[in-house]
Order: structure tokens, then sequence, then C-alpha cells
């Protein structure tokens, strides 16, 4: 098989375990944090004028992490307008150009780790160590999207002339794409999109979700020090409606690139479809009821290790995350005890703390609708664990891990986004019927397996509908280049993102032939 991106170069992590590392970085990333952070929503490079809101960390309400003003009517009107003038130019700069200015931009996000990491960190409340896995995904993204568009934008594809003719293919930009990110991967999402587009040849208004403005405007102001010119890149932070719904209305946009909830994108693909005019592409990454099956061939230990982890980490806030685990019965009397136990173990509190392994939930209505939907399991299900929580919840969103046990998976009716595991145990002969009950949720994002047996993973390989399969490991942390990430049915359109295919969504393909 052909390696598109070789040799392979994934952004380097920071070794936190060392004490002395972990020292000076904490304190660069306090340092930063007391220069505070202040940002706007920026059209053409000027950030616009307003009232600022203040924004404040999960973990801890009284801290305030930085101030935003947000964009309204007009800086929508102009940066639609901005964007569509300066479309045609930057698609004619060329895949080879686009590409230098995302590498540069790589680096230069690399040398702001601290600051970066720091804004992830208070105001997304990921733990020190996701909120750098946050940052070395969007350096990836950067890098590999540069690639991709090195090796697919830069030039003309000569397809054969049979007849004497000379035909040549060339991919373009399509023109406005509009991006709307979530607040779970601030700046991997958010960069991974934007610069996709920006790579394929599209102008770019970038909508983050209004959680998490602050980095968002970060990245952006880095993106135009790379040298990404003003007029193509736009970052307007706002209310969804406000901002996004006039967007994604509006005719000079060309596309649109969304990551959320599947309620936002049916929302999107409502709005697109009445439009007037020409079927613009939606490219979709929503949620997913993922799965881990575990059969009596697997090593308990493993098991409750990656299930954990799979569970748990990120307060559960990732859409890869497992949600429901499916263990057979022989062994269940094994694996739920250790589970509860290793669950006891997890740390709850401030994301900054390095011993912390959940950190808070994103905002208070998070927190309602997981306690509320924690109330209904604990009635109709039975509790496996449910920690007992160590951390503030005076001023912090936080969310006690649990497990419980359900007789069956059509108790969860929606995706519960937070640290909250199922389990439903079955027997040895149902486990094709364990595969179909989890194909009928209609979504299929990840799905976690473990077990000894070769022809158990062919086989329920072969049936599950989902985009990203995992095998005797933990189902979260795709890396890009090596494990394209998305769903299908319910949980996204596809291309996978940090996959070879995804530029060709976000491009428009043109063939010239000549008679020669
Ligand atoms: N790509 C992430 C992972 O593999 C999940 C992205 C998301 O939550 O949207 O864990």
């Amino acid at each position: 098989p052909k390696d598109i991106f070789s040799p392979r170069r994934n952004s380097h992590g920071l070794p936190l375990w060392d004490d002395t590392t972990r020292g000076a970085f904490l304190k660069d990333v306090h340092g930063a944090l007391e220069r505070g952070v202040s940002a706007a929503a920026m059209v053409a490079g000027k950030p616009v004028a307003g009232e600022a809101r203040t924004v404040v960390s999960p973990h801890d309400n009284r801290v305030e992490v930085g101030t935003v003003v947000e964009a309204g009517e007009e800086a929508v009107e102009q940066a639609l307008a901005r964007a569509h003038a300066a479309r045609h130019d930057w698609d004619m700069i060329g895949g080879a150009e686009r590409a230098a200015i995302l590498e540069r931009a790589a680096d230069l996000y690399e040398t702001e780790t601290a600051r970066l990491v720091a804004i992830i960190v208070r105001e997304a409340g990921k733990s020190l160590e996701n909120a750098i896995a946050d940052l070395r995904e969007a350096v990836d993204f950067l890098r590999y999207y540069a690639a991709r568009a090195r090796a697919e934008f830069a030039g003309p594809v000569i397809m054969p002339g049979p007849t004497g003719e000379r035909n040549e293919m060339r991919l373009h930009g399509r023109g406005v794409f509009v991006c709307i990110s979530p607040w779970n991967f601030p700046l991997a999402i958010f960069t991974g999109q934007m610069s996709a587009a920006l790579a394929a040849g599209n102008t770019v208004i970038a909508k983050p979700a209004e959680q998490t403005p602050l980095i968002a405007v970060e990245a952006v102001k880095l993106l135009y020090k790379a040298g990404v010119p003003e007029d193509v890149l736009h970052v307007l932070p706002g209310d969804g409606a406000t901002v996004g719904g006039r967007l994604i209305a509006d005719p000079r946009c060309a596309g649109v690139a969304f990551t959320g909830s599947n309620e936002t994108a049916g929302i999107i693909n409502r709005t697109l479809a009445e439009r007037e005019g020409a079927i613009i592409p939606f490219i979709a990454e929503t949620g997913g009821i993922n799965a881990m099956i575990v059969d009596s061939t697997a090593l308990p230990e493993q098991v409750v290790r990656d299930l954990v982890f799979s569970a748990f980490d990120s307060a559960g806030q990732r859409c890869s995350a497992a949600r429901v685990a499916f263990v057979q019965k022989d062994v269940a009397h094994r694996v739920l005890p250790m589970l509860k136990g290793a669950m006891e173990e997890l740390k709850v509190g401030d994301p900054l703390d390095y011993a912390t392994d959940v950190g808070p939930v994103i905002d208070r209505e998070a927190l309602k609708m997981l306690n509320e939907h924690k109330s209904r399991m604990a009635r109709e299900g039975r509790i496996l664990a449910d920690l007992e929580l160590g951390a503030d919840t005076r001023y912090g969103t936080f969310v006690s891990p649990a497990a419980y046990e359900i007789e069956s998976l059509s108790m969860l009716k929606r995706e519960v986004f937070g640290p909250v595991l199922h389990v439903v145990q079955y027997s040895a002969d149902r486990l094709e019927e364990v595969c179909e009950v989890i194909n009928a949720t209609g979504f299929g994002l990840t799905l976690g397996l473990h077990t000894r047996i070769e022809r158990t993973v062919e086989e329920v390989r072969r049936v599950m509908r989902v985009g990203n399969m995992y095998v005797n490991r933990n189902q979260i942390g795709a890396v890009v280049g090596a494990q394209p990430f998305g769903g299908e049915g319910l949980s996204g359109t596809g291309p996978k993102a940090g996959g070879p295919h995804y530029l060709y969504r976000f491009a428009t393909e043109r063939v010239t032939s000549v008679d020669t």
C-alpha cells in the first residue's frame, strides 16, 4: 500500500512524568495565564469592536480566563464579503504555497505550546495531558493536510489522451467554507477543519464553539502570522443562530464542515437544503453510542485498563468514548469488580493538577443533563460504581464517574456525553445479536473489541458498521495520518479527518482538454 505521508512526522509530546520538565512547563503555563487572554472576533485580521464577555473556567467559575468580543451581524456580513472576494486568488496560489504556510503555522503552534495548553486547560477544563494531546493533534492536522495539499493540489494530474488530446485534471477550492467546531477539541478540531479547507484552496470563516472562543482566536492569530492572507481567514465566535445560522444560509457559503451534536447537524442540513441555488457539500462528524465488546478470552486487567481510559478520559467528553461495555456473562464476575476497583482510583479535580484523571464537564447544562441521566440509570439500572466526588462542586461543573449495569442498549436513547459508562452482559452464543443491537442504534463511530480469537475479530469487523474499530486496546485518541477518524450512519458523513481522502470533499475537480 502506498504511504502518502512518508516519512511520517507526528508532533511530539512532553515527558510530564519527569518532575523537572513538568515543573518548568507548569511555570510557563502559569505565566501564560497570568498575562490573561483578551480575544475578539477577527474579520480580515482586525478584531471587531464591541462589548467584551468574560470567559470563566469550568473547574471553578470564579476563575476568569479572559474576555471575548463576539461577532454580530455586521461582522458576519463583512467576513462573507471579504472571504468571497479573496477566494480565487487563494485558490490560484496553489497547493505548494498553501502547504508552506500551514507548515509555518504548525511550527508556530509548537513554539507557543505553554500558552495554548494553558488556555485549553482553563477555558475547556481539559487536563494537562489532554490539552497537550489536543495541541499535538492540531499540529499534526496542519502538517498532514499540508502534505496532502502538496501531493494533490500543487499541479495537474495528466490523464490519458488516446485521441491525441492533452487532458489535465486539477483540484480546486470551492469558495468560502464555513467551519463550525466543538468545544471538546477546541484547538485540534478547530484547526483540523480550518486547515483542511485552506489547504484545498478555500477561504474560511471559522465559527468556534460558544464555550471556547479564546483558543480559537489565538489559533487564528498564529495562522495570520504564518502567512495566511487576512482576507482568506476570519474567525467569528458568537451565538450559534446569529453567526452560524446566518453564515450557512448565505449563498456565498460554498461548503460547511461541522463537528458536534446530531441535533445541530440536522439543523444545518435542513438550512442548506432550503437554500436556493447550488447544492453545497456538508461534511458532518457527529455523535456515537460507542460500544466495547468483551468476550471470555479477553484479559480482564487489560479490558479494565482500556475501558476505564476509553470511558472516563477527558471526562468522557469525546465522541469516540466508550459508552457501553458488552461483557460476556462468563467473565462478568471477574471484570466488573475490577472495573469498580479501577474506577475508585480515579481522581476528579482541577485539570491543571497532574494527578487529576477526570476534570470538569464543560458547563452547567452538561452537568444537569448528566446528573439527570445518572438518576434515571440509578432507578432503571443497577449501580456498579458511582464515585464519591472529592472535587469542589460549588463552583466547578464536576460529575462523578459512574457505571451502571443495564438490561439492554435500548435504555440509552441518545449519546451521553460525559463520564458515564453502561454495562450489558451477554451470553456466549449471542455475539451476533450484540453486533446487531449495536448496529441498530444507527450510530457508527468507534467500536472496541477485546478477544483473543482471531476469527471473532474478523467476524465482528465484517458485520459492524463503524468507522473506527479498535482491538485489544482503548478506543479513543485516533492519530492523524495513522488512524483516519470518523464514522458513518448517524455518526457522520465522512470523509475521515486525518486521512488521505479528507481534502477531496473540500474541493471540486476541473478537467481541461486541449486538442494538440
Ligand atoms: N478524534 C478523537 C478521538 O479519537 C475524538 C474526536 C471527537 O470527540 O470529536 O478520540
